[in-house]
Order: structure tokens, then C-alpha cells, then sequence
């Protein structure tokens, strides 16, 4: 099997004005990310996607990735992020930058959906060896919105449609989170596990007092209370409170997660499968992870392609550690509730996560069928 094609597919969904929305750095108005499909002399067909400004990061595939990819087999995935780091892709010193990381993830994943196609398997099954049929999904929600929307209302819709976990935006001043807490705990009730995302946008000593506040309300953890690249500040907070961390999405690469675990900084580590280095390089933290006592749970704010790859990531999860005799965690899943068309209407059978579980493909690769109509109609030219 050898591949023939490569195309870096830059694609995204401008929000109707007015309908901007995020969290406490910023909002978006627009949904854009970049696939990649690789084909090969088979006629197989693999899908990536790389979570990284769209234009920039399809150029960067285009030139410096084609070349390389364009010819080998899919098992060279093994070894795709090795070639970035020794700088035979990319050039020396590409491998420490997001973008180029954010290509190779994109690449490597395209590689590993051929790897599972070829092999008759789904992915998780290769990365793990494990037949896991869900996960527990937890709703991305209450975003901080443009058109100011009442907090409440997307935590009622995600409790109707049986989500019995959510994480919500705060970190826009210590009173706020305390009431957004207390709105989304009153919603979903005192079993169900609530997370906050404070986007970095604290300094450790307010992120000390907003999370002391939020104490009482049973929080199964914080993430990015302070920046990603504030690493000491990350320790101060360990330090001196009493609610698990957790931080990944804006990490990438095996030694920027190598320092989170080995310090300890983090009780949640969470690779984006489009930005962290690929299906290898994810495999990798979560070993290092059971290491340090860590859990792992995937970053996904992502398309239908990086969404599939998460979920597989997921479902590949070692269960250890865990105190014998006690349930293991249940392995929560990001599912993101803002407006976003791609996540949706790029698969002929969208994912569901309505009614507390969310199936785990067990096709062959990612275990999707896309809808190459649609990647067309959010293409950007
Ligand atoms: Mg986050």
C-alpha cells in the first residue's frame, strides 16, 4: 500500500454577525480547521485534520509534508513524528512549532485511518488492543456569547438531550464564575461531573481565589486556570488547592507533556489529536501518563475528522490507575455544543452524544464515512 495523494484541505463557516462567541480570551466568528486526505494506490482513502490557522498550516502540509509522504507506506506513521523532529521534515528546529505540529498530527492521523482500513480494524483497537464499545460524552457549553445570552439556556438544552457531564466557560472575574458555577450545578444536579475551563486568563494567585470559591460545588477539574506556557504558576496553583488540573490542548509535542507530567503540574493531561503530534505522540503521553498518576482525556474542539480521531484516542485509554475495588473514572469525552456545521455535516453518519453515551466507531481506521460533497461546500479557496 502506498500512497499516491495528498491534499491539505483548508475549510470554514463564518457565524451570522452578531453570533460571535467564547471564553474568557476571546471570541470567534468563524469555524475554520484544515483536513487532510491522503489516497492510496489501492484506492483507499485517509482523513486527518489539523486543529491550527487554516491557510497556513495547508500550506505548510503542501510544502513540507508531500514531498516526504508522498510514496511511503501508511505503517511510516510510527515514525512521522521522528522525521519532524530530526528536521528531515520541516528543517531543523520545525518540530517546536505548533503549526508544524499541527501538520504532522494531521498527517500521521490521515496515515494511521489507512493503517486501521488496511488492517481491518478500528484504531483504537491498534493503539490499545481493547474493544471499547462508548464513552461518557461531557458537554462543551455555556460559552460567553456576543449576543449576551442567558447562561442557563445552553445548560438546559444539554441536560434535555441527557448529557450528564459539561464543562463550562469562566475566568471573566471571580463573582461571575462563582455564579455560572452555581447555575450549571443547579441544572445538572450534584451526581454529575462539572468541569471549568478558565482559558488561561488568570494569574495564579486569581486563579487561587476563584478556585477556592468553587470548592463547595464538586469541580472534577480545572483547566488552563492560568496560560499554558506558565508552568510555575500551574505548580503555585497545585500547591494550594484542593481541585484536580488540568491542561493540553495548547501543548504539543512529546517534551512539552513530558514537563507537565514529570513536574506533576497537571492531574488531567489533555492532547488535541490535531495538534499534539499525532496518534504515536498521543499513545506516547498516555503511557508517560499512568506514570505520573495521571488521567488522560482528550482536548476535542474539532470537526467531525478530529472529533472521530479523539474518540478513538479515547478508546484506546489504559484503565490503569485506579484503587482496587473502586470504579475507574469514566473516561469523559469533550463534545462541543456551540455552533459549528463541520463537526456534523462533514460524515455521511454524524456522531451522536445525546442520551449520556457516545458510541465508539468500530469500522475499520477512524471509523467514518466523509461526505466529500460537504468538505467542498466549506472549502476555502
Ligand atoms: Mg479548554
Amino acid at each position: 500500500m502506498e500512497i499516491i495523494d495528498l491534499a491539505a484541505i483548508p475549510l470554514s463557516h463564518d457565524l451570522e454577525p452578531g453570533r460571535a462567541f467564547g471564553g474568557s480570551r476571546g471570541m470567534t466568528d468563524s469555524r475554520s480547521t484544515t483536513l487532510v486526505r491522503l489516497e492510496t494506490d489501492d484506492g483507499t482513502v485517509g482523513w486527518g485534520e489539523a486543529f491550527a490557522s487554516p491557510r497556513a498550516v495547508a500550506a505548510l502540509i503542501e510544502d513540507e509534508f508531500a514531498d516526504a509522504i508522498l510514496g511511503s507506506s501508511p505503517i511510516e506513521a510510527e515514525s512521522l513524528a521522528d522525521r519532524v523532529y530530526t528536521g528531515d521534515i520541516g528543517g531543523y528546529h520545525a518540530a517546536r512549532e505548533a503549526l508544524a505540529q499541527s501538520a504532522l498530527s494531521a498527517v500521521e492521523v490521515a496515515m494511521w485511518d489507512l493503517r486501521g482500513k488496511a488492517a481491518g480494524l478500528p484504531v483504537h483497537e491498534l493503539l490499545g488492543g481493547q474493544r471499547v464499545e462508548s464513552v461518557v460524552p461531557y458537554a462543551s457549553t455555556m460559552y460567553l456569547t456576543e449576543w449576551g445570552e442567558d447562561p442557563a439556556d445552553p445548560m438546559e438544552v444539554a441536560a434535555a438531550d441527557g448529557f450528564t457531564a459539561a464543562k463550562i466557560k469562566i475566568g471573566g472575574g471571580r463573582e461571575d464564575d462563582r455564579c455560572r458555577v452555581e447555575i450549571a450545578r443547579e441544572i445538572l444536579g450534584d451526581d454529575a461531573h462539572l468541569m471549568v475551563d478558565y482559558n488561561g486568563n488568570y494569574t495564579p494567585r486569581q486563579a487561587i481565589a476563584s478556585i477556592r470559591d468553587l470548592e463547595p460545588y464538586d469541580i472534577t477539574w480545572v483547566e488552563e486556570p492560568v496560560p499554558p506556557e506558565n508552568y510555575s504558576g500551574y505548580r503555585e496553583i497545585r500547591d494550594r488547592v484542593d481541585v484536580p488540573l488540568a491542561a493540553g490542548e495548547a501543548h504539543y509535542g512529546r517534551f512539552e507533556f513530558t514537563r507537565l507530567l514529570e513536574e506533576g503540574l497537571v492531574d488531567v493531561i489533555q492532547p488535541n489529536l490535531g495538534r499534539c503530534g499525532g496518534f504515536a505522540e498521543a499513545r506516547f503521553v498516555a503511557k508517560l501518563a499512568t506514570t505520573a498518576n495521571a488521567i488522560v482525556r482528550p482536548h476535542v474542539w474539532n470537526s467531525a475528522i478530529g472529533t472521530a480521531a479523539a474518540l478513538q484516542f479515547a478508546a484506546s485509554l489504559s484503565s490503569y490507575p485506579h484503587a482496587q475495588g473502586m470504579e475507574p473514572d469514566p473516561v469523559l469525552f469533550e463534545f462541543d455544543r456551540s455552533e459549528n456545521p463541520l463537526r456534523h455535516e462533514l460524515l455521511e453518519s454524524p456522531l451522536d452524544p445525546t442520551g449520556g453515551t457516545l458510541a465508539v466507531p468500530q469500522s475499520p481506521g477512524l471509523g467514518i464515512e466523509v461526505d466529500e460533497t460537504a468538505v467542498d461546500r466549506f472549502r476555502l479557496e
